[in-house]
């Protein structure tokens, strides 16, 4: 299959969070199923650069011309060719006027997203359509990711369809995050390109704006989203962000396929940023060596028995963060350290850090954005914390069973997919991996955090939970095969 991948962001390129790691590991697993797959990205050469990944300087290929409203724009692809059949062809769109900015989607100024966001990402979907024109890539899937490509479904349908190359092209939109829209005032509408009769309530229009993920939803041959439960969250209020009747109503073409996790990225054997590394054989050696790196590294009391939990995470109030703050004196009347990695929503920035002052030696808060020592926090840490009030997938308990900490999660999106309850009868058949609660609030999280320190000095159960959380099969491999099944569905449905 000719599979064509369009994403605002990948890793090492670029990256704000998951779609960065899906969009480079997807690809991977489908070109080693034996696809043919071409992933397409925008070329933001000074993230790019501060990331330390630079093209290298030969691979400028030819240009596009795209119009973008009454402007015609120029971009230079940038073409990485697949290292071999088993790796995607990765093309960088190169626009600096639109892409060469210190932010993704956000001035770190003002804090504020560009005002001409609208403008970008309708660029950067019609370069992904002239993209597959000039290099005459012939999709048979266009796979789209978010609002920022939402709009291609709708320009394969309205105008690229007669085009040479995409008279059998199926589309396929997967939602990361129900929270992100890519609404933009009506105003926006004549930038697409499209017609104004596309703007309507049942196509293009929400709330009297222009809304690309309702667009991209509407107009794609199948609909996926990163987790089962998720799939079935978004179509109701609760989750659905507003946008839950519109995905009742194509509810048929809506599958959760279960994000994976890059062995080569996140791997307790391999991982260059550890201080030893480990496989499940030998967890119990490695990781008191990475907590002692980690507890040197950030100034916590060098103490091996107490459990360390651990965060890392966007400070926002997705992430239940609050939850945390508002428990924190209480939790910390355990015996118990705490790490906690991540930027964000300042006030609760401001909360945890305040917490050191209070809890010197016993927490530590990193404002920041850090890989390594992200790394460094999932092999160092006993116990993780994800007490999302949402989830779409969620990454970093994945992470976290794969390094043998035990994840404390709440039973939404994802995370309900993703790791078993510790309750007595998955303890008793070996399914169970971690802790899970319902309810939203600081009381259910506390309680989590009491029993989590009741079981870790349970070491028997504990090294139960830890074992049975690092043999879990998280692969890639799995989730490509998934989407292979969704890609025959929608071409099918052509
Ligand atoms: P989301 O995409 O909602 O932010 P996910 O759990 O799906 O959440 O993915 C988050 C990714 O970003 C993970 O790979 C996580 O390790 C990483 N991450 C989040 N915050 C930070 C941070 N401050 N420093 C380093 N990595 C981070």
């Amino acid at each position: 299959m000719k599979i064509v991948l369009a994403s605002s962001e990948a890793v090492p390129w670029s990256k704000t969070g998951g779609l960065a790691d899906v969009s480079a590991a997807l690809p991977k697993a489908l070109a080693a199923l034996g696809h043919d797959v071409t992933l397409i990205l925008p070329h933001y050469s000074a993230v790019s650069a501060a990331r330390g990944a630079t093209p290298p300087a030969d691979c400028a290929g030819p240009e596009i011309d795209v119009q973008v409203g009454d402007t015609r724009l120029t971009a230079r692809l940038l073409i990485l060719p697949a290292e071999s059949p088993a790796h995607p062809t990765v093309i960088l769109v190169d626009q600096p006027e639109l892409f060469d900015r210190q932010g993704m989607y956000v001035d770190p100024e003002t804090g504020k997203d560009y005002p001409d966001n609208c403008r970008r990402f309708v660029f950067f979907s019609r370069a992904v359509m002239e993209t597959c024109l000039k290099l005459q890539l012939d999709p048979d899937v266009l796979h789209v990711n978010d609002w920022q490509t939402g709009l291609i479904p709708a320009l394969l349908q309205a105008e690229y369809r007669w085009k040479p190359g995409f008279s059998n092209t199926a589309s396929v939109i997967t939602l990361h995050n129900l929270a992100f829209h890519g609404s933009f005032w009506h105003f926006d509408m004549p930038l697409t390109g499209l017609d104004w009769h596309y703007f309507n309530y049942r196509q293009m229009e929400a709330w009297g704006n222009l809304n690309l993920l309702k667009t991209g939803i509407v107009f794609s041959d199948h609909i996926t989203t990163v987790s089962p439960t998720y799939a079935a969250e978004i179509q109701t209020a609760e989750f659905g962000c507003g946008l839950h009747p519109v995905l009742v109503e194509h509810s048929s073409r809506l599958t959760g396929i279960l994000n994976g996790i890059d062995p080569e990225v996140w791997n307790p054997e391999t991982d260059p940023a550890l201080a030893q590394n480990y496989s499940v054989e030998t967890v119990h050696q490695g990781k008191p060596a990475c907590r002692r790196q980690l507890q040197q590294k950030l100034g916590l009391n060098q103490t091996a028995e107490v459990p360390l939990f651990s965060m890392i995470s966007r400070l926002t109030d997705q992430k239940g963060v609050d939850l945390l703050c508002e428990c924190l004196d209480e939790a910390l009347k355990l015996d118990m350290q705490l790490a906690v990695l991540g930027t964000g929503d300042r006030e609760l920035e401001a909360a945890l850090v305040a917490a050191t002052r209070q809890y010197s030696g016993r927490v530590a808060v990193v404002i920041g954005y850090d890989e390594e020592l992200a790394h460094q926090i999932e092999a160092g840490a006993d116990i993780f914390l994800m007490p999302s009030r949402f989830e779409p997938c969620g990454l970093n308990q994945m992470y976290s069973q794969r390094y043998g900490t035990v994840p404390i999660v709440r039973s939404v999106g994802g995370l309900a997919d993703s790791v078993v309850d510790a309750s007595p009868n998955a303890l008793e058949d070996g399914t169970a991996t971690g802790l899970v609660f319902s309810d939203y609030s600081s009381e259910a999280l506390l309680s989590q955090i009491r029993r989590a320190v009741r079981l870790y000095h349970d070491r028997e159960r504990w090294h139960q939970l830890m074992d049975a959380g690092m043999r879990k099969d998280f692969s890639w491999t799995r989730s490509a095969r998934e989407y292979q099944t969704v890609y025959e569905k929608a071409i099918a449905a052509r």
